[in-house]
């Protein structure tokens, strides 16, 4: 490991699941060392993420305590492990990754999820634009590969990765309604490239499903990305045309149950649950995602909406305000 690293480092662990409470701001905690095939970060930029929730809150399951949330970030390699290390990847090389661990000074990232980042990319702009963005891009080239003139929906369109998907329709020449929880954020959405944006209607879902029909010519939507799950599946599975797609890939309101199959028949519904890694699972994947990605961030001049920069000493007020629908776009934290 290079000399300059140090022994100890800030970082945010939780000993055990439940609220904000549990995230505990910490400055001796072990700098960890990069083996086979990994590299250490020293993180500048750390990305927060709706998932970060579900790790706190335990819907998703804590390998082991104490634990480092986080799951992306960006700064500059400080050191590589001893063997298997791509020639691109080298100490002081500017870099994003995607892996667990974020919330702290350095990460450990393995090397297929490290991206070296493009002087047109600072490291404010990598650490937003990896795990939503490359969630968004990968759904709409292969959960729905989406052709020009489809009208999709897009759910929590003003979120982060709601902001690239609507983005991205809008670069590929898709027609996108869009809904999010108030007007601000349905004007965000608009502004980044929705063509309709609506209200969930959560009191009258018909109403909703009405709208999209109708906005639709009667026909429906060839594609759903929906992330907010329970509260709106069932609707926006009524939205979707005759050997359409519902692409179901998040539960910010809490996970879908209970769905009999039988009701795909009704119009040859074609239903998927995709997880991002099992789209990115190569390093080559990776690049070649992160290269489409650069390209429509500078080609296309997509906005990279950063929300706010918090301290990493700030993560509660970070947790705080995703969980409560206050965020658009992006939530960094920076060292
Ligand atoms: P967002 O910034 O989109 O935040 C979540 C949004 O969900 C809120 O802003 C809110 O928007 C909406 N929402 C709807 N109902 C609720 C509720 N009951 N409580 C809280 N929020 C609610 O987060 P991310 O961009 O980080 O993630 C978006 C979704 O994508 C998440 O569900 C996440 O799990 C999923 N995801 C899935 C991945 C995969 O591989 N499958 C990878 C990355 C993300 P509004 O107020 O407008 O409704």
């Amino acid at each position: 490991m290079a000399t300059s690293v140090p022994k100890t480092m800030k970082g945010v662990i939780i000993e055990k699941t439940g609220g904000t409470d549990v995230l505990q701001y910490k400055t001796d905690l072990p700098v960890p060392e990069p083996k086979e095939g990994e590299v250490l970060v020293k993180n500048e930029f750390i990305g927060v993420n709706y998932i970060d929730n579900y790790f706190r809150t335990g819907l998703y399951p804590i390998p082991a305590y104490p634990y480092i949330l986080g799951r992306e970030g960006s700064g500059t390699i400080a050191a590589v492990g001893p063997s298997n290390i791509p020639s691109d990847l080298t100490p002081s090389t500017r870099v994003a990754y995607m892996g667990p661990s974020a919330y702290a000074e350095y990460t450990i990232a393995a090397t297929k999820y490290t991206i070296p980042l493009p002087s047109s990319i600072s490291n404010e702009t990598g650490a937003a634009s990896l795990l939503q963005a490359f969630t968004a891009l990968t759904l709409i080239r292969e959960a729905y590969p989406v052709q020009k003139g489809d009208w999709i929906l897009v759910t929590a369109a003003a979120g982060g990765v709601g902001l690239w998907l609507v983005q991205l329709l809008r670069a590929v020449g898709a027609r996108t309604i869009a809904t999010a929880s108030s007007p601000e954020k349905r004007e965000l959405a608009r502004s980044n490239g929705a063509e309709v944006t609506l209200e969930y209607h959560e009191e009258d879902r018909d109403k909703f499903v009405k709208e999209v029909v109708e906005i639709t010519g009667g026909e429906g939507v060839s594609a759903v990305f929906d992330s907010v799950g329970k509260a709106t599946f069932d609707a926006v599975l009524q939205t979707v045309r005759r050997k359409g797609t519902v692409v179901s890939f998040g539960n910010a309101s809490g996970a879908v149950e209970g769905l009999a199959l039988a009701r795909l028949s009704t119009k040859n519904v074609k239903l998927l649950r995709p997880t991002l890694f099992n789209y990115i699972y190569t390093r080559e994947e990776t690049q070649q995602y992160a290269s489409e990605l650069f390209d429509f961030i500078t080609k296309d001049k997509l906005n990279v909406h950063i929300h706010n920069v918090y301290p990493l000493e700030d993560v509660k007020r970070a947790h705080e305000d995703i969980q409560s629908r206050k965020t658009t776009g992006k939530l960094l934290l920076k060292v």
